[in-house]
């Protein structure tokens, strides 16, 4: 009852037609599990305009107990898309909140409210006549908000240690509004240009937790060089990750490439362009005959590189010629580089590398649909792992197996995020009108964050069935990490009003023995 008369209050405050139910929520459940599933399903989604509707419903909210789980866009796919991680909570989504509050063209930085999309940044840039690139992830419809807030992946300048945010305005529990960093200072000048304060910082704290609703996010963007140039790199057998990685990273230190390269093993690159029942039909995981053919016929060998150059043309031409030399001494690699410009680009054939280029498009949504087309969904495990070819061959040879046992495809792709560590996403493909198959999937998915843990290995992002046993990994001295965590949550929000289970944290009354 309590929650029927707190639904009731967010009519009042958003206005009844902004308050979704029944079929009207219909699309903010996670977009990949099967129909009759119903672990991560909201009792209602809330869409307010403004900041202060949200410090209302926080109120709201902590006033009558009710979980809240906020997302921005709410196209967190293959962790969970728009699901909330407690079944029942009443969702916050923020497409609503979509201005494009500042561009500064000399600062190139861009200030946003969370439901600006990749997309709609993109266009307004073009739009304004902006001479500034933005970063953008695989597919152009998230937030720039909620892929930050969640360390998603893009592939410039700022993807790098994911630096493109600086700067947070959030609401707290209390209903109160805080700005993050330099952004303390009444009338600050520095909010979205420095990225700490005086100390302690607290952006990352409102990052993967849930201690807040972020409602506004600074956002670094590049000036637009003059020429922009994705470079592919193949080589032809499994191996070949050994000295693709070393090279890699050791031009990554050099300064010779800079951004997120990355690698991809043949089904997940033939996952951007084709179906999995176009080369095979049989059930198990796919023979190493059937990889090889794919790797010949599409021209992606058995890891592809994804790399991109920008700068003056002389700058990327020098540099160009020195990625061709490393990478030519491995035998049988190949090496192209397709030099244009950034309005070029926007031309470029493979989807790819467009998104190498911060061309925003939904093209490799179609990497979903590897196993069943529109009716496919993927779900994906994501360690973190050196940068270093030996091990990251040793971790192949580890997990494949396990992967491969459960009749799937073992699907690579490695995301150098920093000079030193990639994110190692394996994602297994599944149909998800068959239970049965994404059962197998979940259940797979679960073993091997177990399995990376027990090696040392933490996973850099978590899909909601996951989360916990993710959280789990983190154990060393008795979790004294979560103990942490959660002595803080306790403080910030001793309702347990923020997303209740969002990485692997509980408020007090729902916090499982250890
Ligand atoms: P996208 O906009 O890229 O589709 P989501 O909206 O699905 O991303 O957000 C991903 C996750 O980030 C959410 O599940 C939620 O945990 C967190 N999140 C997103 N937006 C916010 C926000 N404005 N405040 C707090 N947490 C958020």
């Amino acid at each position: 009852m309590t929650l029927e008369k707190a639904i009731a209050r967010f009519e009042d405050v958003v206005g009844p037609e902004h308050v979704l139910r029944g079929e009207r929520m219909g699309e903010f459940r996670d977009p990949f599990q099967p129909e009759g599933w119903e672990d991560h399903l909201p009792s209602a989604v809330v869409q307010p305009e403004t900041v202060e509707q949200i410090q209302e419903i926080v109120r709201v909210a902590a006033q009558w107990s009710v979980p809240l789980w906020t997302n921005s866009q709410g196209r967190n796919n293959g962790y969970g898309g728009a699901g909330p991680r407690l079944s029942g909570s009443v969702t916050v989504n923020l497409r609503r909140m979509n201005r494009i509050l500042e561009i500064e063209d000399e600062l190139c930085y861009a200030l946003v409210e969370p439901g600006v999309s990749f997309l709609q940044l993109d266009g307004a840039l073009r739009d304004g006549g902006h001479p500034l690139t933005l970063s953008v992830p695989d597919i152009g419809w998230g937030s720039l908000v909620g892929n930050s807030l969640e360390h998603g992946i893009t592939y410039l300048k700022y993807g790098q240690d994911f630096m493109a945010p600086c700067g947070l305005e959030v609401v707290t529990a209390d209903g109160e509004v805080l700005r993050t960093g330099m952004g303390g200072v009444p009338g600050s000048r520095t909010w979205n240009l420095y990225r700490r304060g005086l100390g302690p910082s607290l952006d990352q704290l409102f990052m993967q937790s849930n201690f807040g609703i972020v409602t506004k996010m600074g956002i670094w963007l590049q000036p637009q060089p003059e020429v922009i140039m994705p470079v592919t790199v193949t080589v032809p057998r499994e191996e070949d990750i050994v000295p693709l990685a070393d090279t890699l990273r050791r031009l990554l230190l050099d300064g010779t490439i800079a951004g997120v390269p990355c690698m991809y093993n043949t089904p997940s690159a033939a996952a951007m362009v084709t179906q999995r029942s176009d080369w095979y039909d049989g059930d198990g995981p796919m023979p190493e005959a059937v990889l090889d053919r794919i790797g010949r016929e599409l021209g992606i060998g058995r890891w592809i590189a994804r790399i991109s150059l920008w700068g003056d043309g002389p700058v990327v031409d020098h540099r160009y010629a020195k990625i061709q030399q490393a990478f030519g001494a491995i035998p049988g690699a190949t090496v192209t580089g397709k030099r244009t410009t950034p309005a070029g680009a926007r031309e470029l054939e493979h989807p790819s590398d467009r998104v190498a280029a911060g061309v925003p498009s939904l093209d490799l949504q179609m990497m979903a649909g590897w196993r069943a087309g529109a009716r496919g969904g993927h779900m994906d495990f994501a360690p973190v792992i050196a940068l270093d070819g030996a091990e990251l061959l040793r971790f192949l040879r580890t997990f494949r197996p396990m992967v491969e046992a459960a009749g799937l495809d073992f699907k690579s792709a490695i995301m150098a995020v920093s000079e030193r560590s990639a994110v190692y996403v394996s994602g297994a493909n599944f149909g998800f009108d068959d239970e049965e198959q994404a059962r197998l999937v979940y259940d797979t998915m679960q073993r091997l964050v177990t399995e990376a843990g027990k090696l040392g290995y933490g996973n850099y992002r978590a899909h909601l069935s996951v989360m916990d046993v993710a959280a789990d990994q983190f154990s060393f001295n008795d979790h004294a990490y979560l103990r942490f965590v959660e002595r803080l949550k306790d403080a910030v929000d001793p309702q347990g009003v923020f997303a209740p289970g969002k990485q692997g944290i509980w408020p007090a009354s729902r916090r499982r023995p250890r």
